[in-house]
């Protein structure tokens, strides 16, 4: 069910959420969701993590 007022003002389903880098779920409406970016042979790169936890898990790689 799609809130109208939601302000995150995303209507994302699972089949194209972002998946965490880290752990590779799907990302919908998660509060905690980190995204990096980054720039790698003039492309811009992203990652997005599902939170702090996973994006430090993956950094350590
Ligand atoms: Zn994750």
């Amino acid at each position: 069910m799609v809130d109208p007022t939601s302000d995150l003002g995303e209507d994302v389903t699972e089949a194209d959420a972002p998946r965490c880098s880290a752990c590779d779920r799907p990302i919908v409406h998660s509060p905690s969701h980190r995204v990096l970016t980054w720039v790698e042979d003039d492309h811009v790169q992203s990652a997005h993590f599902c939170d702090e936890d996973c994006r430090a898990d993956w950094d350590g790689r």
